[in-house]
């Protein structure tokens, strides 16, 4: 697939400023706008440029690509690869670019225009397991949704507006004492969309939406943490007419796991061992995610000793490489003896046992 980094597609870095990306990618639309270009694989270059403008624009967008790269965009399409940007509004871009009506957004706002409903952002609490491992849910939206009584017309009986004709714009004359003037305003008749029916419709009164709430069912994919965000394409807002629907964005929270401690893709367990498993050494069964794991554990194991168990962590959500599990030791010492047990340890204090321990200084603790 060979798909270019959309960074480097503008040329500017990971770290640009909305600016900055504004302006990089006019100067690519100068150069590649198909009806200007002389270059031969102008169209391509030039749809490559807008493509990459439209994620890297949007806030939203720009952070699933820096966070999945163009997996976010892909999954969520039915796995066409296609990056849909229909709905994307380029006319402020290029209406000030060629002067207005060339080619791209005609700069007379009409109110028929297709437009792209509005995204929805939703919060979901996953327990550690369901993040860990990917999970399907179903998501409960309330969102404005087509109405299905008009199928989003707004009414029956459709026909073409007879006061403006369609356009939904009327000219009009004006008479000052400096001439005449020809005026375009927005049809009153129409308000704009250049259609009226006959009778509107009434279980969205005209509006062509209804709120609306139904239940969609998404795959979580393995791996997510609290802060990510999942783009779910199309189920949004239902746009205006005939413009796709919005996206639906699930940022996570991540719930806590009762013994595991999670950073980034790595899995941290706290073992706990006797004193004499600790001087001894031992064998443990650790609980990882992946099933119990016997771990063979030294004579002369010290407290925060790390074990580190390859590839027990959390898969990666992007690139579904696995972290590790770092098995830390926390040797309990015991706060009471039997008097069988006292005896030992006296007679064990006067063997030689202790002759390691000396003052040292601890770097930890230094301010710094
Ligand atoms: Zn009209
Ligand atoms: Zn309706």
């Amino acid at each position: 697939m060979g798909k270019r980094d959309y960074y480097e597609v503008l040329g500017v870095s990971k770290n640009a400023s909305d600016a900055e990306i504004k302006s990089a990618f006019r100067k690519l639309a100068k150069k590649y706008h198909p009806d200007v270009s002389k270059e031969p694989d102008a169209a391509e270059k030039f749809k490559e440029a807008q493509e990459a403008y439209a994620v890297l624009s949007d806030e939203n967008k720009r952070r699933q690509y820096d966070q999945y790269g163009h997996a976010a965009f892909d999954q969520m399409n039915g796995g066409t690869g296609g990056f849909d940007f229909s709905g994307f509004d380029f006319s402020d871009i290029f209406g000030d670019l060629f002067g207005g009506g060339f080619g791209f957004g005609n700069s007379s706002k009409r109110r028929n225009r297709p437009t792209k409903g509005r995204d929805t952002l939703m919060h979901i609490e996953l327990s550690f397991e369901e993040a860990v491992f990917g999970c399907k849910k179903t998501i409960n939206l309330n969102v404005l949704d087509e109405c299905s009584e008009c199928n989003g017309k707004g009414g029956h009986g459709e026909s073409t507006c007879s006061k403006c004709h369609g356009s939904g714009e009327v000219t009009s004359e004006q008479r000052t004492i400096f001439g005449s003037f020809m005026t375009k305003t927005t049809c009153s008749t129409c308000k704009g969309t250049g259609k009226i029916f006959k009778t509107t419709c009434s279980k969205c009164r005209g509006k062509g939406q209804v709120k609306a709430n139904k239940d969609i069912e998404v795959k979580i994919p393995a791996g997510v943490d609290t802060g990510n965000q999942l783009r779910v394409a199309g189920k949004g807002e239902a746009g205006t007419n005939g413009g796709p629907n919005g996206d639906v964005y699930l940022e996570f929270t991540v719930q806590d796991h009762p013994l595991y401690i999670r950073n980034e893709n790595d899995v941290y367990l706290h073992l706990p061992l006797t004193i004499t498993e600790a001087v001894l050494g031992c064998k443990k069964d650790i609980p990882t995610l992946y099933g119990d794991v016997t771990l063979s554990i030294p004579a002369g194991a010290q407290n925060n000793d790390k074990h580190r168990l390859k590839g027990k962590g959390i898969e990666d959500v992007s690139y579904h490489k696995k972290g590790d599990m770092y098995v830390v030791i926390n040797v309990i010492i015991p706060r009471s003896l039997t008097r069988e047990q006292k005896k030992i340890f006296n007679e064990l204090s006067e063997t030689k046992l202790n002759d390691e321990v000396e003052f040292k200084k601890i770097d930890k603790y230094r301010n710094k």
